[in-house]
């Protein structure tokens, strides 16, 4: 049922990048409910949601850094009551920010059943099945969504992103490739092959952050002495910015990282390579043109929720099995690089 409160709601979404981009379907129904919405959030992540309609102001918390500690809780729960919020929104099971809700005595804290019940004054079941989007959805009453997440890109950062590929001459159609993760069995090894393979038809821009940027002077070097163009965009381009090309891009290949939920934000056809983990987790596109690679028949797969750093097995065939080839026949597949939307 929709909730009648005075004030602007809050969502505090502190997890990982690709978390806070598939809370947004979340965040815009509240703020079809209570207004634009406030949202606690990462200062990594901030800027996918700083420019968003749906969100009156983003109020970063540096849970690993400068709000590590219980100093820092305290500081964010003084900034929250300040603000008197009369309700919060807690789709990540997070203690600390539990509590900070509870010291800031916000009146209604609405959380997840699997989370901290204790510190909230209400608590919604959350779905075991599903896609992520409709789980979190959940926290707000509404069912059975097709939603994708969003991302409001700004004139500046289209400016940008356009300097960039011009100042590289890279021209569309242009496929992307996203070969980073922070967990390392989530990383496909061949993204080198595969950017050599596509060379031929057309140029590459290999995004992610600046701890990806050697795996991509390697791919870029490659598809140079094939007599192809390409360029890394890895540590050179914001999110946002980061996001606009991907937009531009015919496909993006990537593993199951933050990258493949910017292609679903700016509706880009998406190759998703999974390894140990699996998109019946919730986390993969779904995109009538996406395709999923992933090894079916390997027993060990899953592994872990997020994927551990390397395969506690050794052999990591869960990635090493999928062969180049099964990811360029997904990429056409998309039917990406035939024609132009
Ligand atoms: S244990 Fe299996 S699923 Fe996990 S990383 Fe190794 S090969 Fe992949």
């Amino acid at each position: 049922m929709p909730d009648a409160v005075a004030g602007p709601a809050l969502v505090i979404q502190t997890a990982f990048l690709g978390d806070v981009l598939l809370t947004t379907p979340l965040v815009e129904a509240l703020a079809a409910r209570h207004g634009p919405v406030d949202v606690v959030t990462t200062p990594a992540a901030a800027p996918l949601v700083e420019t968003h309609p749906a969100v009156r102001r983003v109020i970063p918390y540096d849970k690993r850094g400068a709000d590590s500690g219980l100093g820092g809780l305290v500081r964010l729960a003084r900034t929250l009551q300040a603000e008197r919020y009369e309700v919060a929104y807690l789709p990540h099971r997070s203690l600390r920010t539990a509590v900070a809700t509870w010291l800031a005595r916000i009146p209604r804290r609405v959380g997840f059943a699997d989370g901290w019940s204790v510190l909230y004054t209400e608590v919604r079941k959350r779905p075991k099945d599903g896609h992520e989007i409709d789980r979190l959805l959940a926290l707000a009453d509404v069912e059975g969504s097709r939603a994708r997440p969003s991302l409001h890109i700004t004139p500046d950062d289209r400016a940008f992103a356009e300097g960039f590929l011009r100042e590289h001459g890279i021209r569309e159609p242009f496929a992307a490739l996203a070969p980073g993760s922070i967990w390392g069995s989530k990383r496909w090894p061949y993204y080198r092959q595969v950017a050599e393979r596509l060379a031929g038809r057309v140029a590459i821009v290999v995004v992610g952050g600046s701890e990806d940027a050697s795996l991509a002077a390697e791919i870029t070097a490659a598809v140079g002495r094939s007599g192809g163009r390409a360029a890394s965009s890895c540590g050179r381009l914001t999110l946002r910015q980061s996001a606009e090309v991907i937009r531009r891009a015919a496909v993006l290949v990537t593993n199951d990282s933050a990258p493949l939920h910017l292609a679903q934000a700016v509706e880009t056809p998406t190759v998703a390579i999974f390894g140990s983990t699996v998109p019946a987790f919730g986390f993969g596109p779904r995109g009538p043109r996406d395709r999923v690679v992933e090894f079916a028949g390997l027993s060990c797969r899953p592994c872990s929720a997020h994927g551990p750093p390397s395969c506690p097995l050794g052999h990591h065939l869960c990635m090493k099995s999928l062969r180049v080839e099964d990811v360029f026949q997904a990429i056409e597949e998309t039917g990406a690089l035939h024609r132009r939307d």
